[in-house]
């Protein structure tokens, strides 16, 4: 029997070789027909027999071109009309709003044969990329995607290029940055000034550098890299000293497989991660010898390992590096360079050399982070490769812009079903990452060619987003509570709705009773949530300073377990530096100034950390004391402390002081630390899951979920996920978006949505 079958596909569906795709994909199932790209998606009308339009739909949904993601949005049955043949016909003008701009994507497979294949026109060259692979979202200027709304619109094709671009058959048909050494862009070495290296192999000079133990700038997709020789020590002690970035771990690059097992663990969960086209740097746990300098990653067990994902590093990894470190080109926090001129003027006194092209990055986007916990990728920072690809939600909802936290910064615009997450932004402390929130925040709106009238932002009035969306007088603002966000955005990505136990923990949120929150066991669904839990309030001496220094956290954690005996305690751990008197924090903490009360999760790990020994005077980053303190239990062995579950008002409170004390005791009698920071996971793991059960009894819920960065640490999720399974829960995880701060603005959008589509129904 004949039929004839019009679709409409929506999605991501431009850039991708979509048409050429379903081209092949009806050629093969002998059907006729036509594709064409119109204002509202694809679409195709295929007639034949209806067991071969049956395999065409079946072949078109499971085996997709790799960067595509496809909605069906609309099949109906036509008359048959004897159609012979199967053509792509011109595109419909007007604009595109339904197909989506794609993420960039690693350099596939038929490509690197190209590279490495001295025959082929393209052998070597930097650029090459086809429909699969290649920079998309980073060269986009505006939409709907053609060559001429990107970087590469100053490089007519060479005849040679055009054709392919214009054979339906080819690989490269419509491939937008199609490019080859004769009329595609070109690599050039500048000095530490940014001044021309006049030579005809950029790329072997910089190799040269790199082996001298020089810092090489790389211009890369989304941004510069710095690069040294991962296994020259001395060379990454001087990139530390120059980046201003004392102990934060560096990531690095290896050439394959083979490499990344040599220094790390891998599991075949983990290899996947790291082969995905997306290319995350994926945390890998140390392999206890290896070549790598110890100035790479000091005082964490485990790596950032990253597989090349330009031809330009393929290129560069070729020449026998153990592995390169390949960090952002930033100095500490700030965002990363993506112009020549910039990186020049920014990376002064860092790169010795700048490896750089005339291919303009038009918007930034950072390395994506990732690791496998508890079985399953777990996103640490999700951006290239994934950005500005939409989450799907369960339903439409009306059009919102949210702004995100203060830290690890990223935006979401939600338009009917779908939320569009922005590349990381970073933390918006800088003028520079304050600028590139702006960039950003314009580039949303003009890739989904939506401008909400509805802003969301955290409860927070100091932070740089609240502080903007107060100046959008035109739009209408909704304040959204920080780990109410949290919770939210976990429940969206699995979309699941209703109410849930959501365990936030956290290092910083303000609370709906102006206290510092980030232990919180909260009832939440997407409109509202009661704080059902929490951890203890403690006083954080001196705020936002007690982060850097956390024995001040400690002082106000004995205090918490003392009461007023904690001066002798103190003195007896040695906890306050030489030139701290302790009647000064007394004064402090009797008379509260600048001292708000907690219930951070993160403040209490830097505390006992501080307890313990480790990093009493000052951290370098926000979560080191922690980031150690997991390491140490790492190797360390313990079952599980006392701990206190109070209810005041109808709302637990969860004391670990008893726990506090033990461990205070004894590491004063002599304890090994690693033992001490197993045994304060496991009683945090035991303290959660009981009270998550009592909870859950009490409300009649059978479903918690997990957020928060520290979530982060995979003693803690692990066992979180473990032991709240055993107590009957079904626990509800982020996968899409990861647990830190990165998860807020999709909280806030879905939040904001749900308010506003209440209000309208009343
Ligand atoms: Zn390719
Ligand atoms: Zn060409
Ligand atoms: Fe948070």
């Amino acid at each position: 029997m004949i039929k004839r079958i019009r679709y409409l596909f929506s999605g991501i569906v431009q850039g991708v070789g979509f048409r050429p795709f379903i081209y092949r994909t009806a050629q093969r199932h002998r059907l006729s027909g036509w594709v064409q790209n119109r204002a509202d998606g694809v679409w195709a009308e295929v007639e034949g027999l209806a067991s071969d339009l049956t395999a065409f739909k079946e072949d078109v949904i499971s085996n997709p071109p790799p960067l595509a993601e496809i909605a069906i949005s609309q099949a109906v049955d036509l008359l048959p009309t004897g159609e012979e043949g199967f053509k792509i016909l011109e595109s419909e003008g007007g604009e595109a709003r339904k197909v989506h701009i794609a993420p960039d994507i690693a350099v596939c497979d038929d490509c690197l044969a190209e590279l490495f294949n001295p025959a082929d026109r393209r052998h070597r060259y930097p650029f090459i990329n086809c429909t699969n692979c290649g920079p998309r979202l980073t060269i986009i200027s505006d939409i709907p995607y053609d060559r001429s709304r990107t970087s590469m619109a100053c490089f007519p094709m060479c005849p040679a290029c055009r054709r392919e671009f214009d054979d339906p058959d080819n690989r490269r048909f419509h491939t937008e940055p199609n490019a080859c050494p004769v009329c595609g862009p070109i690599l050039q070495l500048l000095d530490k000034d940014g001044r021309a290296i006049p030579t005809a192999d950029p790329l072997r000079k910089a190799v040269t550098a790199l082996k001298r133990g020089d810092i090489l700038a790389i211009k890369g997709l989304g941004g510069f890299h710095l690069a040294v020789d991962a296994t020259n020590e001395e060379a990454v002690q001087k990139l530390r000293a120059r980046k201003l970035r004392e102990e934060k771990p560096f990531a690095i690059m290896v050439r394959d497989l083979a490499a990344a097992k040599r220094i790390a663990h891998v599991s075949p969960e983990e290899e996947r991660l790291l082969l995905t086209p997306q290319r995350p740097i994926v945390l890998l746990r140390k392999k206890d010898r290896s070549a790598i300098a110890t100035a790479v990653a000091p005082g964490v067990d485990t790596f950032g390992v990253m597989l090349p994902y330009t031809p330009l590093h393929h290129l560069l990894m070729q020449e026998d590096f153990a592995a390169l470190v390949m960090t952002s080109a930033n100095k500490s926090d700030e965002p990363i360079c993506i112009q020549n001129r910039e990186a020049t003027e920014r990376l002064r006194g860092i790169a010795d050399f700048f490896l750089i092209h005339n291919r303009d990055i038009l918007v930034r986007c950072d390395d994506g982070i990732a690791a496998v916990y508890a079985g399953a990728p777990t996103l640490f920072r999700r951006s290239r490769g994934l950005a500005p690809r939409p989450l799907f939600l369960r339903k439409p909802l009306p059009e919102v812009l949210a702004l995100g936290a203060e830290l690890k910064g990223i935006l979401c615009l939600v338009k009917e079903n779908m939320a569009f997450l922005s590349p990381h932004i970073g933390d918006l402390e800088t003028p520079l990452a304050r600028d590139f929130f702006h960039e950003t925040m314009a580039l949303m709106e003009r890739i989904t060619e939506c401008r909400p009238e509805v802003i969301a932002c955290d409860l927070h009035p100091d932070y740089y987003a609240s502080r903007t969306a107060a100046c959008m007088k035109d739009r209408k603002v909704i304040f959204v509570q920080h780990h109410h966000a949290h919770i939210v955005s976990c429940l969206a990505e699995n979309r699941e709705t209703g109410t849930v136990l959501g365990l936030a923990m956290d290092g910083t949120g303000l609370g709906t009773d102006g206290r510092v929150w980030g232990g919180e066991f909260l009832l939440a669904d997407e409109t509202d949530f009661i704080r059902r839990g929490h951890l203890k309030h403690f006083l954080l001496p001196t705020g936002e300073t007690a982060i850097r220094h956390p024995w001040r956290t400690a002082v106000g954690l004995l205090q918490m377990a003392y009461g007023a005996s904690w001066p002798e305690w103190a003195g007896r751990l040695r906890l306050l530096p030489a030139d701290f008197a302790p009647a000064m924090i007394e004064r402090i903490l009797d008379r509260r100034i600048n001292s708000p009360e907690t219930s951070s999760l993160g403040r209490l790990f830097d505390g006992v950390a501080a307890i313990l020994g480790l990093r009493r005077e000052k951290v370098n980053f926000e979560g080191q004391a922690a980031m150690e303190l997991e390491a140490l239990a790492r190797k360390g062995q313990g079952t599980v402390l006392p701990y206190d579950i109070e209810k005041e008002n109808g709302v637990f409170i969860l004391d670990m002081s008893p726990a506090i004390r033990i461990l205070t005791e004894q590491i004063l009698a002599g304890k090994p630390v690693p033992d001490l920071a197993a045994l304060f996971h496991a009683t945090l793991i035991a303290a959660f899951a009981d009270l998550s059960r009592q909870i859950c009894a009490e409300e009649n819920l059978d479903r918690a979920a997990l957020s928060g960065g520290c979530f982060q640490n995979r003693i803690l999720y692990e066992g979180c996920v473990r032991s709240l399974e055993q107590v009957g829960l079904k626990v509800l995880r982020h996968r899409l978006v990861p647990n830190n701060d990165g998860c807020i603005a999709l909280g806030q959008a879905v939040v904001a949505g749900y308010r506003i589509k209440k209000e309208r129904s009343l």
